[in-house]
């Protein structure tokens, strides 16, 4: 019987069970070695096992998507399209952000005791993340245009966080499949096609054990954050509640009304079969906390379930898995006023546009791994003046934050692979019909 059970809800169950079985261990502390020891490395092979097919799939996926694509002009027209549909959901996202943050105004919420004693706790925790976007911005405007091009592809694909310089390199390839002999193209593509089905035969191995893996990541995540003081968790949980509900809340407005709308205003797919064709997927997102290593399940309901054409979704996912971050755009808004405000820190209306810009920026530079975009959050922040160091304020809620907005990146992209799949009148209805509640 559990084995005919849709994939979500063994994911649900899976992590439901986890939360359980992590809150046992924080009461039974003698529990807790033994899950760190046995039960975490599920977890962390499962998460692993994505993370190696990460590269491979976003070189092969892409390099056909392009080539697959058949001519330039097509290509610049769903590249066009795509770019411009992420850039106005970001935009849309970090000021649903910075205007919700503006009514609950959470940073005044939090009491002066509170706010000095985070900073103290977390302090050394951020130093190390401020470190790194200090080199970052210390590096020149046109830095992040250099950083997309790789000076040796095969280092980069030894990094899941320099995804970036793996599509800029995939992307060429599949250009430059259009501009050679079709003698000469046909054999790589069928050799990258090929590639792309066994890789994708790999995911579906490795999606076994997702239930088990989400049972020891959500088990051992409760137990760490907890620490040797039960409590503390839940305190410092607490103090920054307004804060992670005005995250929250944004990202929920993203979802129940900006991408319905999307979908309605260019799409015919019905917006309730969307996100059940999606739930595995988003389920994922929120466990793994990574948007690169949800891909592969991403692109798979995608395809199988809301019947985007490979095409399209082998173009625009794996791209937008590395650069269209509406949930981590969001957070970095609301994070940047909300530490603003609990410093005492008066926000001028240039000072917000620069968050919009910023946040746009950021997002984009953000690797789709867990914690990446609470470090480039630090550039946001030096970008407008207010001191780094505030992130300490942050850092309690982050885990559970990053979460959520990978969710809702996620969410972001499979929408627009949607609306460009429609636009380009490439949706399989029969597919969508007869498999969207797999
Ligand atoms: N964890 C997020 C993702 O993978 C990125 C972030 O930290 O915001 O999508």
């Amino acid at each position: 019987m559990i084995k005919r059970l849709p994939l979500h809800t063994k994911i649900l169950i899976g992590m439901a069970l986890g939360l359980g079985f992590g809150m046992l261990c924080i009461q039974f502390p003698a529990m807790s070695g033994f899950t760190i020891d046995y039960i975490k490395p599920i977890g962390t092979i499962f998460i692993r096992g994505l993370k190696m097919i990460a590269v491979p799939l976003v070189l092969a996926s892409l390099i056909i998507g392009v080539a697959n694509i058949g001519d330039i002009s097509k290509l610049t027209r769903m590249g066009g399209k795509t770019l411009l549909i992420f850039i106005v959901t970001t935009i849309i996202s970090i000021t649903i952000g910075l205007s919700i943050v503006a009514i609950v105004k959470p940073g005044h919420k939090l009491p002066e005791a509170t706010r000095t004693n985070l900073m103290e706790l977390y302090n050394s925790n951020a130093a190390g993340k401020i470190d790194f976007a200090e080199q970052v911005k210390s590096r020149g405007p046109l830095q992040p245009l250099v950083d997309m091009v790789p000076d040796n592809i095969f280092m980069a694909t030894t990094n899941n966080g320099a995804m970036l310089q793996v599509v800029f390199f995939a992307i060429i390839i599949g250009i430059a499949m259009l501009r050679v002999p079709k003698e000469k193209s046909t054999p790589v593509i069928a050799f990258f096609d090929g590639l792309n089905d066994v890789i994708i035969k790999v995911v579906e191995f490795i999606m076994l054990i997702a239930p088990y893996g989400v049972f020891g990541l959500i088990a051992s995540l409760m137990i760490e954050i907890a620490g040797d003081d039960p409590t503390k968790a839940w305190e410092l949980l607490y103090a920054l509640l307004w804060y992670s509900l005005t995250v929250i809340g944004g990202m929920l407005i993203m979802m129940v009304v900006i991408y319905p709308l999307l979908l309605r205003s260019f799409t015919k797919i019905n917006v309730l079969d969307f996100f059940k064709g999606m739930r595995p997927a988003m389920l994922l997102g929120f466990s793994t906390s990574s948007s690169t290593a949800t891909l592969p399940v991403t692109m798979e309901r995608v395809e199988k379930h809301l019947g985007v054409s490979e095409e399209v979704s082998s173009f625009v996912l794996p791209l937008g898995a590395t650069i269209n971050m509406n949930g981590t755009s969001l957070y970095q808004g609301v994070s940047a006023v909300f530490i603003a405000q609990a410093l005492g820190l008066d926000l001028s209306l240039s000072s917000q546009l620069m968050i919009v810009l910023t946040a746009t920026l950021a997002a984009v530079g953000t690797a789709g791994v867990p914690g990446a975009g609470l470090v480039m959050l630090v550039i946001v922040l030096e970008a407008v003046g207010i001191p780094a160091a505030g992130i300490a304020l942050i850092m309690a809620p982050e885990r559970i934050l990053d979460m959520v907005r990978t969710m809702i990146n996620i969410s972001g992209d499979a929408a627009v692979s949607v609306v460009v799949a429609s636009t380009e009148n490439a949706i399989d209805e029969e597919v969508l019909k007869e498999h969207v509640n797999d």
